[in-house]
């Protein structure tokens, strides 16, 4: 609806700028306000062992509850975001939240668990920054650094100006993970030279399983590869039993997926947390 809006009144101002680009301005502007507005919300999806069906994590995953078009992903804001500056205001709110969320479930009595924030380039660019934020929360909340988790890109891991930061955040005890591992277009030559614990294998290979062979022996490779390389690994979007089954076999870690869990809103995971039972999910799979 608003996309038609901003149509006609460019009609009025000018017809060469097409509908997309109109639309793009609309959300960088009301982007600009979003913060200020509490638009934001995070949700958080459990990541499961596959041996023993805990829960070992969580992703945070922030929303935009837009005041006129409801939920816009972060496949379309974060993008935007990013180009144009917001995404250090916005980066930086996600990490507090999910730091002072980490310690509001503890303080109700769950277990502690390791939340994944993930990063983008940008907020890296400003490296000495970005570490000394990171402490600075850390010691505002008081969440022990062992349940932060930092997802990061092939593209950011590949750059050398990023090794000293990433290294000092793995000093302080923070989880560095590979997102959406084998989608991008770079060398493996970063896996030596960076403290990573952890690969995440993307889920467009994850949706081939049972499908597609050649999906299934880029997961078998990659798998080999980070048990050689003593790396934790864990799969995306796992969302049927064929997939856990395939994962299972070929020793996979962990799994995160809609087969178990979706994203959740905080309170929602607490109950989660409190409730969730191993041995009444391998029964279900049984049945
Ligand atoms: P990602 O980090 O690879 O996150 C996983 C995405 O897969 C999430 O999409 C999640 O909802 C979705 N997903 C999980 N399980 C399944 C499944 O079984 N099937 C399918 N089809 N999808 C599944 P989401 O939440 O829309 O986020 C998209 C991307 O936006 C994220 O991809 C991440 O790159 C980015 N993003 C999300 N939150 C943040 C954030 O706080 N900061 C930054 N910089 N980027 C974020
Ligand atoms: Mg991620
Ligand atoms: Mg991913
Ligand atoms: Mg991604």
């Amino acid at each position: 609806r608003a996309k038609e809006e901003g149509k006609n009144n460019y009609r009025i101002y000018d017809d060469t700028l097409n509908a997309d680009v109109q639309e793009k301005i609309y959300i960088k502007n009301s982007l600009r306000r979003a913060l200020e507005n509490k638009e934001f919300e995070i949700y958080y999806q459990p990541q499961l062992e596959i041996k023993t069906r805990k829960i070992i994590g969580l992703e945070a995953l922030i929303r935009w509850n837009h005041p006129k078009r409801g939920q816009i992903p972060p496949s379309i804001f974060i993008p935007i975001a990013e180009e144009c500056g917001l995404i250090e205001p916005i980066g930086e709110w996600v990490l507090r939240t999910v730091c002072a969320q980490s310690k509001v479930w503890q303080n109700a009595g769950a277990e502690p668990i390791r939340v994944a924030v993930n990063l983008s380039a940008r907020q890296f660019n400003q490296r000495n920054k970005l570490t000394e934020l990171i402490k600075s929360i850390l010691a505002e909340t008081g969440l022990d650094p062992a349940y932060l988790e930092l997802e990061i890109t092939e593209n950011l891991a590949m750059q050398d100006e990023n090794a000293a930061a990433l290294q000092e955040l793995r000093n302080l005890n923070i989880t560095i993970s590979i997102d959406d591992f084998g989608t991008h277009y770079s060398s493996l030559s970063y896996l030596k030279r960076l403290p990573i614990d952890k690969i995440k294998i993307d889920r467009s290979f994850v949706n081939g399983i049972s499908k597609e062979p050649k999906d299934e022996a880029i997961i078998l490779a990659i798998m080999l590869m980070a048990s050689h390389l003593g790396l934790t690994i864990i799969a995306e979007g796992v969302e049927t039993p064929d997939q856990l089954f395939f994962l299972q076999q070929n020793h996979c870690h962990d799994i995160q997926g809609f087969l178990y869990y979706p994203p959740q809103q905080a309170d929602t995971i607490l109950r989660i947390l409190n409730s969730h039972s191993p041995d009444s999910l391998l029964t279900a799979e049984k049945k």
